[in-house]
């Protein structure tokens, strides 16, 4: 089966949602407030992202539900009027869609996600610790089909183009289809795009970690722990959001570990969905710390795994081993 229309109405979602949040992070850079604690601004890029990715995705693909991360309960409360106004004039401009419309698009979220059928799975800002610094983020979008993921889209507004060229053009997006391999492009898209395969054959010793900037979602210093025992001396690559599974797609670094900081903590599946395929299907391997598959079968969580080590395929089973003898047998 195909899956062609999947992956475009998917591309264009998140394409359409991440001019969105792009939008609201100049706007922020423009008024100098990036670090503040204000977390209006990226409340209202996460609520407009949603709306968009929702409204489009039930044009194209109607009768799929969704899973994602925001309610628009929150809008509707008395006193958020000002942000609700702000969502609206965002998804009015973006999609043409009316107030109520937007918030109705945004409440098709609530779906519990489960084995059955197929529903798309969304997290409108994914990173926003990073959106809020003016850092990275990404607009994850999943298909997920009998329980796992078919296609993924991660549009990350921030990701430069060229990773060896830092400060040149931002922008990419990552769309992966089961069993068709995982394309890279440009922000917006054009083209076919390029195949993601990294490099293969790189010894351990010399491969590049990634982890989250903030230290509460990845225990970092047992990553440098684990890092350490394997010998390998590159400082790790920081990063918010689901980038870092692009980042380890095309190669920028060769392994991504998220170490619980909390033995009660369920992953959320929009954290992961469309970053696994991307992973998965670029060549790379994607379990949890303990060696599991990730099962995205049981509802909005991943609750029977625990963290998530990613890499390009080549020392996953090493990785895990390192793992293990820093976290201990079981437990965190
Ligand atoms: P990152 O940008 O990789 O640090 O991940 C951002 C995501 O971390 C957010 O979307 C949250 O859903 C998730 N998150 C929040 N608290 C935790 C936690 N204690 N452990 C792991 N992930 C968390
Ligand atoms: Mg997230």
């Amino acid at each position: 089966m195909s899956y062609d229309d999947e992956r475009d109405a998917a591309a264009r979602a998140v394409t359409v949602a991440a001019a969105l949040c792009a939008e609201v992070q100049r706007g922020l850079a423009d008024a100098g407030r990036l670090d503040k604690a204000d977390r209006s601004p990226v409340t209202v890029a996460d609520f407009g992202a949603q709306a968009v990715v929702s409204h489009l995705l039930g044009g194209a693909t109607p009768g799929v539900p969704l899973v994602a991360e925001e309610a628009a309960e929150a809008l509707r409360r008395p006193g958020a009027e000002a942000l609700r106004d702000q969502v609206a004039e965002l998804v009015q401009r973006a999609v043409g869609l009316g107030p109520e419309a937007a918030l109705k698009a945004i409440d098709r979220g609530a779906h519990p996600g489960g084995a059955e059928g197929r529903f798309w799975v969304l997290d409108p800002i994914d990173g926003t610790k990073g959106f809020l610094r003016g850092e990275q983020y990404a607009v994850a979008l999943a298909l997920v089909e009998g329980g796992a993921p078919v296609v993924g889209a991660l549009a990350c507004p921030n990701l430069p183009v060229d990773p060896a060229a830092p400060d040149g053009a931002r922008g990419v997006l990552a769309l992966a289809v089961r069993g068709e391999g995982t394309r890279l492009f440009g922000l917006p898209p054009e083209g076919a795009g390029a195949r993601a395969a990294p490099p293969k054959g790189r010894p351990l010793a010399e491969t590049v970690f990634c982890e989250s900037v903030e230290g509460g979602h990845s225990d970092q210093s047992a990553t440098a722990r684990i890092a350490a025992r394997l010998g390998i001396t590159a400082p790790p690559l920081r990063m918010d959001s689901q980038c870092k599974y692009a980042a380890v797609a095309r190669g920028d670094a060769q392994v991504y570990l998220r170490l619980p900081t909390r033995a009660d903590y369920e992953e959320k599946i929009w954290d992961h969905a469309a970053g696994w395929l991307v992973v998965t299907e670029a060549g790379g391997t994607v379990t949890d710390v303990r060696g599991r598959p990730l099962d995205f079968s049981l509802g909005r969580t991943l609750r029977a795994n625990e963290g998530v080590a990613a890499t390009t395929g080549d020392h996953h089973a090493a990785v895990l081993g390192a793992v293990r003898e820093v976290l201990g047998a079981k437990g965190g």
